[in-house]
């Protein structure tokens, strides 16, 4: 993790569990199961609100010792993501619960902010913030959402789910990826690898992307090597938490001894929800985050993949993208690496993340050489490392008497308070000169060299200016 963060953040998220005694930690996952079911279980939810009195009645139903009386301000008016603070005077318990969840969303903040290579490799380091930037101003606040992790591993070909909403378009399973001796020591090499060249943001990383992790029986062993390698235990989410008891509770007992991040469950359907709250008692499944794709759910699902052309609820669907990783790509079972960014799904990125480079490798060497020409190729330091400067294609430009507006349906930047800027502006929008003819011939006109580099350093920056890659052929769009 970044050097200027001075604690990591998974060592946040150990602390934020060790600050609850065992009592709130209870009462917390409580009112953890209490969500699931008014979020997952339209049934449930719909009860509640149909007739508040009986609300003790069914929640008791659900094997729950919680009055639901005590987080009124949560459901009594429908559901409530977001409350003010003034709603919680009087629910202790409602305010222990938002309190949680502030410190569970810090958590993903400090995984953004310093997931990066803490310095080892500055141009990795600008290019990652400069796609989140760029994410920022093309997704709205949606982005915020998004870790920017910078390393997905995935150790089987396909996925056996075949979710209807799948969001990176997942192909059917074809293979997996054994824990051979020849493979555990490649595995093992490519983490270390993965970590000389870019330190901690190893830790960011996962071992799963259009795969489901299940799908490989060999799995716990090949994370167990990650949380060796690396130091902390990668992030699983798994559609498949019934499938294998024993698997699941394994994975869940990693988790416990090593904290680091919950594990997640995709949860498909009710009749899966309820089975699952009726396997492990809300102590149990605490530590998991339970991502809630039941029928019904109120948890919206990103418009990508499979779900591009979802019908859309009430709101409209997310902008689209479930894409996560601004960094590295790999498929172990194939030897296939590629440097993605997420983006908003579209015709050219169905899968929401453009492709900047990809390549194949058999060793750890030849893994190790793409990320380096990776770096070299597609992460030019300032905008004169771009062939020819443009805004981005999601961007509408119009100029201003001493400026100019680029906007997009979640955004609107306003750049102006300099006399070069309204030029600046119209020779960017033509698209057809370099950083240094744009440079070269608002000097010409008078402005100042240095006050010109600095406008443009900060756009390129902000990732304002259109880096895009030449889109993949379909053949190749393949989720893994
Ligand atoms: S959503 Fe996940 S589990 Fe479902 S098909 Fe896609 S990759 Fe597989």
């Amino acid at each position: 993790m970044s050097e200027s963060t001075e604690i990591s953040a998974f060592e946040h998220y150990r602390q934020v569990l060790a600050r609850r005694d065992a009592q709130e930690l209870a009462t917390l996952a409580q009112i953890k199961r209490f969500n699931e079911c008014f979020y997952g279980d339209a049934e449930f939810r719909e009860g509640l609100l149909a007739d508040p009195e009986k609300a003790g009645e069914l929640t008791r139903e659900r094997g729950l010792d919680l009055d639901p009386e005590d987080i009124a301000p949560f459901w009594q008016n429908g559901p409530m993501p977001r409350l003010e603070k003034e709603a919680l005077e009087g629910y202790p318990l409602a305010q222990l619960w938002t309190d949680w969840i502030s410190e569970l969303l810090k958590f993903r903040e400090m995984i953004r902010q310093g997931g990066d290579s803490g310095g080892l490799n500055p141009a990795f380091d600008a290019w990652r913030r400069r796609q989140m930037a760029r994410l920022g101003s093309e997704l709205g606040n949606h982005a915020d959402t998004i870790t920017h992790s910078v390393f997905a591993f995935e150790l089987s070909h396909g996925c056996s789910m075949g979710c209807w909403f799948c969001g990176v378009g997942a192909e059917p399973l074809a293979g997996v990826w054994a824990y051979t001796p020849e493979n555990r020591q490649l595995w093992r090499e490519i983490l270390q690898r993965s970590q000389q060249l870019l330190n901690g943001s190893l830790q960011t990383g996962f071992c799963y992307w259009a795969t489901e992790p299940a799908d490989n029986p060999d799995y716990l062993s090949f994370i167990a090597d990650f949380h060796q390698i690396s130091g902390e235990m990668p992030q699983t989410t798994t559609a498949a938490p019934l499938k294998d008891l024993a698997w699941t509770r394994e994975l869940m007992d990693m988790h416990r001894r090593h904290p680091s991040v919950p594990p997640r469950f995709s949860v498909l359907s009710t009749p899966i929800l309820r089975r699952l709250h009726e396997t492990f008692s809300p102590a149990e499944l605490f530590g998991v985050e339970l991502v809630l794709q039941t029928k019904g759910t109120l948890v919206q699902r990103a418009a990508s993949g499979r779900n591009m052309e979802a019908e859309p609820k009430e709101e409209g669907p997310l902008p689209g993208t479930i894409a996560c990783v601004s960094g590295f790509l790999v498929n172990l079972t194939q030897g296939h690496i590629r440097l993605i960014s997420p983006c908003q799904a579209s015709e050219n990125w169905p899968l929401g993340y453009r492709v900047y480079a990809e390549g194949a490798f058999s060793d750890a060497e030849e893994f190790g050489d793409f990320i380096q020409q990776a770096v070299a190729e597609h992460m030019p330091r300032q905008a004169d490392g771009l062939p020819l400067l443009a805004w981005r294609r999601d961007l509408a430009y119009e100029p201003l008497p001493d400026g100019f507006t680029l906007e997009n349906r979640f955004k609107r930047h306003t750049v102006k308070g300099q006399p070069f800027l309204a030029e600046m502006g119209k020779l960017i929008a033509a698209g057809r000169y370099s950083a240094g003819e744009v440079i070269d011939r608002l000097c010409q006109g008078g402005a100042d060299f240095f006050g010109v580099q600095a406008s443009l350093q900060d756009l390129f920056d902000r990732g304002r200016l259109d880096d895009e890659p030449a889109p993949v052929e379909p053949a190749q769009r393949r989720a893994s």
